[in-house]
């Protein structure tokens, strides 16, 4: 999609903000499902990790894989409220136009080394399987920053957006009430 029409989809879907939980409610009452691709590895995956509320472990567990440290081949568990914020953008992208959102994973779990090694945070909740440095296929990351922003998914998260990295963002599940959004 260009920027464009994806500008004019989000407009839309701003305008009517009250439709967003609707489908994010309704996605989990079926399944709540992941478009991943690893740009690193060259992974992809497309998985259901809940159905009707329960966690469907195979799944899970192949995400858990997807999201695991690359570098050092290390698999972590991943927060389940961090895949439910992703699968509710997804559900909301959907609604805004974007056909069949995928979230290219930059990073997501990092051993103590790789967190060292790229900078992150010394408490980076990389370390905790709850953070991802992501894009989403076709959608520009400072769109979907503000747009994220303004449909309130900031909820009980931590969101950064780097103009220096324009090609991806960081968000983090760190707890409910407890909303960090920084711009560097
Ligand atoms: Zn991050």
């Amino acid at each position: 999609m260009d920027r464009r029409l994806f500008l004019k989809t989000m407009a839309t879907t701003l305008a009517i903000p009250v439709a967003l939980p609707t489908a994010v409610d309704a996605n989990a009452a079926t399944g709540r499902w992941l478009n991943l691709v690893r740009p690193q590895s060259g992974e992809k995956l497309s998985v259901i990790y809940k159905r009707n509320g329960q966690l469907d472990k195979v799944g899970y567990h192949k995400v858990c894989a997807l999201m695991r440290d690359v570098k050092a081949d290390q698999t972590s568990v991943i927060d389940l409220r961090l895949l439910d914020i992703l699968d509710g953008i997804r559900a909301a992208l959907v609604q805004a136009g974007v056909k069949n959102p995928t979230f290219m994973v930059h990073s997501a779990f990092r051993t103590w080394q790789t967190n060292r090694e790229v900078g992150g945070a010394l408490q980076s909740y990389h370390l905790k399987g709850q953070a991802i440095d992501f894009h989403v296929k076709d959608v520009p990351t400072d769109v979907l920053f503000k747009w994220m922003q303004q449909v309130k998914f900031h909820e009980g998260v931590g969101m950064g957006y780097y103009a220096g990295s324009p090609n991806w963002m960081h968000l983090d599940s760190r707890q409910v009430g407890r909303t960090v959004i920084w711009e560097g």
